[in-house]
């Protein structure tokens, strides 16, 4: 398998790159879309063809580059079947199965931080998009975000897969590339509560700032970056 972890310096936006490599098909999770030319030239390099695209959710920090890399290679453009986005090709639903070659990813609806968050097993590599992150969790004050939604989400679904499995987010902020299930749930500070009500509460009051160009990036984002 190939697999890069690709960082975006002005959102920190995580993008992951990942192929079969026997059929040379590739799937972008999380494109930017600034960063479209590099990953083109990526694709090129590596030999590979990039047949899919996934965006976790609709961002608010950053502007996809799906619609672009759809233009230029064709590939067809996925998101979990709650995105507002009309023109994704393919709405996957809870615990379906995405194809490539010989790689199978699970979908798996993580509502919190946003109403329409999706997060993507494959193996025993979680893309977990802003539900979860490396010492943190994806703030829910906006997108129709909800508190206790995201406690499901994160401690009935994403916290009962096995502790070995390898935590990959859509951001950080700190330079951590990678967790693991189990480290978060011994570490994570924002994990260490003893109920839901005590992490809406956290989650309430974390009187966040809106993040840049919110509007434009989420108009821009509902149409896939177009
Ligand atoms: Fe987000």
């Amino acid at each position: 398998m190939i697999f890069k972890q690709l960082f975006d310096t002005k959102s920190s936006t995580y993008t992951y790159l990942i192929a079969s490599a026997k059929g040379r098909e590739a799937l972008i999770i999380d494109p930017v879309i600034e960063n479209v030319d590099s990953y083109i030239n990526l694709l090129n390099e590596l030999e590979l063809k990039l047949v899919k695209v996934i965006d976790t959710h609709i961002h608010a920090d950053h502007v996809t580059g799906a619609s672009k890399l759809k233009d230029i290679s064709k590939c067809s453009t996925i998101m979990g079947d709650h995105s507002p986005a009309n023109t994704v090709d393919i709405k996957v639903k809870d615990d379906e199965y995405i194809h490539m070659d010989s790689l199978k990813i699970r979908a798996m609806y993580t509502p919190g931080h946003t109403s329409d968050s999706y997060s993507f097993l494959m193996d025993n590599y979680l893309f977990s998009g802003d539900t979860l992150l490396i010492n943190g969790t994806g703030r829910t004050d906006f997108q129709n975000g909800n508190a206790k939604d995201a406690y499901n989400s994160i401690f009935n679904k994403l916290l009962k897969l096995p502790d070995e499995t390898l935590l990959y987010p859509a951001h950080d902020y700190k330079g951590e590339k990678v967790s693991t299930i189990g480290k978060e749930k011994k570490q994570n500070p924002r994990l260490q509560v003893n109920s839901i009500d005590e992490y809406v509460e956290i989650m309430n009051n974390l009187n966040l700032k809106k993040p840049a160009e919110i509007d434009y990036n989420i108009a821009k984002n509902i149409k896939l970056g177009a």
